[in-house]
């Protein structure tokens, strides 16, 4: 469902009932043209599908065109208080920036940045955060403060025939973000850019983001996502694909299931389901594949039916290898981890 209207950044179409894209934000100093790029490929090849860099000097905006043209991801620039920063990433290929109006200062700065837009065709994200509400929206309850600063930015950019607009309004709790997407989302039909700000470490972070995130999606909220975390940011790109998938919002890829493990298991189950996620976390195919790690070779294949494919320990560092719970080969964990692995990338890689 999402937004009635959308807007493109480089190749990618967020809004207007286009697949849910993943977006993710680069940890590197902007100005290191290398590490930068080496780190959007990462996110590139575990599946994302917009970056961000953060411009937040001279260098950085210097930077970005020797960025932009190497990326295999567009890339939004994130800028706050100095419109000529704005100016210059568009000039270095930005396929959109982020603003915040309010704080980009004087209504004839803003206009430059909308005029240098314009031309470039590119969109403007409106990011409003709770750590950042304007101070004449302070006293409202945080979840009305987000929607309506969100609604003043969009008037500043409408009052000067903008409309190529997506917009995030963001808070660290979920429930307040909940809350404020949802009025947002009754007052305008812009595409919405979903996401907790400051949302944590990689675990409880996860949790928070799928927390909102999922009640949101559920209820057709929320055109591009972005899953924040204190953590790399392939971990974010992994994290936003497992929650979508969950979702039924994203096909392809492979999940993991593994036992909880009991008094019946007889092999390392969670290293070795961890060694399969790590290992598979980039596969590419056209629908999700579903593996299993089961602890025994009794009740594992059966608890597992619904899998593709998967391993069951039987004891000894042996285990077998079963398809849609029907035992097709045993042998030395290892041979039988090595065997699963083949038949995936026999079976179902996504033929580039
Ligand atoms: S698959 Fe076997 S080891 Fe795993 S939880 Fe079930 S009974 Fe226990």
């Amino acid at each position: 469902m999402g937004s009635p209207k959308s807007v493109k950044i480089g190749t990618v179409t967020i809004g207007g009932g286009a697949p849910i894209a993943i977006q993710t934000m680069c940890s590197t100093k902007t100005a290191d043209v290398a590490a930068t790029l080496a780190q959007i490929k990462a996110q590139a090849k575990a599946g994302c599908h917009v970056t961000r860099v953060a411009i937040p000097n001279k260098e950085a905006a210097l930077a970005l065109s020797a960025i932009t043209k190497e990326s295999p991801l567009p890339i939004v620039a994130d800028i706050h208080f100095d419109y000529r920063l704005a100016l210059m990433s568009i000039d270095g290929g930005a396929a959109e920036v982020r603003i915040n109006p309010g704080n980009i200062g004087a209504k004839e700065r803003v206009a430059e940045v909308v005029k240098a837009a314009k031309a470039a065709d590119i969109p403007i994200r409106i990011g409003v955060n709770s750590g950042s509400l304007p101070q004449n929206l302070r006293h409202l309850p945080l979840s009305e403060g987000l929607v309506q600063a969100a609604l003043d930015e969009i008037k500043v950019l409408e009052d000067l025939d903008f409309s190529a607009i997506k917009i995030s309004i963001k808070a660290t709790d979920v429930l307040t973000t909940v809350k404020a997407y949802r009025k947002l989302h009754t007052l305008c039909d812009y595409p919405l850019h979903l996401g907790l700000t400051e949302s944590g470490t990689l675990l409880n972070g996860a949790i928070r983001s799928s927390a909102a995130l999922a009640i949101l999606l559920s209820e057709g909220i929320g055109d591009t996502i972005r899953v924040s975390l204190a953590s790399d940011p392939i971990k974010e790109v992994l994290v936003a694909k497992e929650l979508l998938r969950s979702l039924d919002l994203y096909q392809g890829g492979v999940v993991v299931h593994a036992c909880p493990t009991c008094a019946r298991c007889h092999g390392s189950v969670w290293q070795m389901a961890e060694k399969l996620e790590e290992r598979l976390a980039t596969f590419k195919s056209k629908r999700t594949i579903n593996l299993a790690v089961m602890g025994c070779e009794v009740n594992g294949p059966g608890e597992a039916a619904l899998a593709d494919m998967g391993m069951a320990m039987k004891g000894n560092k042996e285990a077998i290898l079963f398809v849609k719970g029907e035992m097709v080969a045993s042998g030395p964990e290892e041979e039988i981890f090595n065997k699963l692995i083949e038949k995936v990338e026999n079976y179902y890689a996504e033929k580039m």
